[in-house]
């Protein structure tokens, strides 16, 4: 995908609300910067991408060309609480989500403008604002669009979509409703483990019992699995770890091979990539830097809700790399990190975190976190390695 080409938001960089001196200096110093006994590392790409740039310069110009009107989002523009913070500050109200407003859809009237967040929205809340007569301006990012626009052609064509994606996050709940929408059928897989299941299932008709167990409240209403996995067409949330998304698909293919044997494969099964650039760019450049840099640490900056910085956190784990997801830049001091425990999706605290000596530690920072904020966190773990402030930064 062309991602400049006639595209009027292209060209305006929002990047400069949130800016930083310090990582401009790291990215003029090769993405590497020594302090005392702390050497930071970062991914030759990171943080902000064109999608969240895009969604962020429209939503500046809905503001400067509305002032004094009311201005809603459907939800979070994008997942960073800081991010959204702001806008909340702004005036921007929200329909949904941690910041709603108590009047929901109900509040929304004819003469105010109605943004559509990165993710997009379901195809209920669409109808909801058009039923109030609003004005809508749509940040939907033009990648997340590719798995709608295919999930409605394989709703056409009689396939069941198979999403690998997070149930619960924004874009894949659009997805769900969309085919929903138009008539077909789905099932979310969100992890390996729910590969194996849907496998056994495909593979072989049998107890459909524990298939149904495992995705209770992800199935498109009125799922039959004998007759909606006969054809299946895959999708990915555009953000989810790319290696695993290419293991999902693959396992998927082998199960339908295994019942209808590989001559059927091409009228019975669809494979279609839908992971975004930037998230395989920014899950390449933490690959390389990690793999370079063999860090003590690896910290991964950005909300929590994130689905793309998770799986960035998903790559210092696979490597073995003691890894901290964290929110806040608050969260780091010298002798306890708080951050996101991978299991259970809650803020856990560990102590005894920071190891004493010289030690390099590797920074990402996902799609939606801002500069600000991951020199912020930078300039905290140099405070909590006793790195003073006045100690001149120097490229190794
Ligand atoms: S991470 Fe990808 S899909 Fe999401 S906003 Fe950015 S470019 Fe678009």
């Amino acid at each position: 995908m062309d991602e400049t080409r006639d595209d009027p938001y292209a060209a305006t960089d929002t990047r400069y609300a949130y800016t930083s001196p310090l990582v401009d200096r790291l990215r003029e110093h090769g993405f590497r910067l020594t302090a005392g006994r702390v050497t930071v590392v970062l991914p030759a790409k990171f943080g902000f991408c064109w999608g969240v740039d895009r969604a962020l310069a429209m939503v500046n110009d809905a503001i400067a060309r509305n002032q004094g009107r009311r201005i809603w989002l459907v939800d979070q523009e994008i997942h960073n609480p800081r991010v959204n913070g702001d806008l909340l500050l702004r005036g921007i109200r929200f329909l949904k989500g941690p910041l709603a407003d108590a009047a929901g859809f109900d509040g929304v009237r004819r003469e105010d403008l109605v943004l559509i967040p990165a993710f997009s929205a379901e195809v209920e809340d669409r109808r909801r604002i058009s039923e109030a007569g609003s004005e809508i301006v749509d940040t939907t990012c033009p990648w997340v669009m590719k798995p709608h626009k295919r999930t409605e052609k394989y709703a056409r064509e009689g396939f069941t979509t198979v999403i690998h994606g997070m149930a619960r996050h924004e874009e894949t709940r659009a997805t769900c409703s969309l085919i929903a929408h138009a008539g077909g059928h789905y099932v979310v897989v969100q992890a390996l483990e729910d590969t194996e299941v849907l496998a056994a299932v495909l593979g072989e008709p049998g107890d459909p019992g524990p298939f149904r167990a495992a995705f209770r409240e992800r199935l498109s209403p009125g799922f039959d699995p004998a007759r909606h996995l006969e054809r299946v067409g895959m999708v990915n949330q555009t953000t989810m770890l790319a290696s695993e998304s290419r293991e999902v698909a693959a396992r998927v293919r082998a199960a339908m091979a295994r019942r209808y044997g590989e001559a059927a494969l091409a009228e019975r099964f669809r494979d279609f990539d839908t992971i975004c650039r930037a998230t395989q760019e920014n899950q390449d450049a933490l690959a390389e830097a990690v793999a370079a840099a063999d860090p003590d640490l690896l910290l991964v900056v950005g909300g929590y809700d994130s689905s793309n910085t998770k799986n960035l956190a998903r790559i210092g784990d696979a490597r073995g790399i003691p890894t901290y997801h964290l929110e806040s830049p608050a969260s780091i001091e010298a002798h306890r990190i708080r951050h996101r425990d991978r299991r259970s999706g809650l803020e856990v605290e560990t102590g005894d975190w920071l190891p004493a000596g010289e030690i390099t530690v590797a920074f990402a920072a996902g799609a939606s976190t801002p500069d600000t904020l991951l020199a912020e966190a930078i300039e905290r773990i140099f405070e909590a390695a006793g790195v003073h402030a006045q100690t001149p930064l120097a490229a190794p």
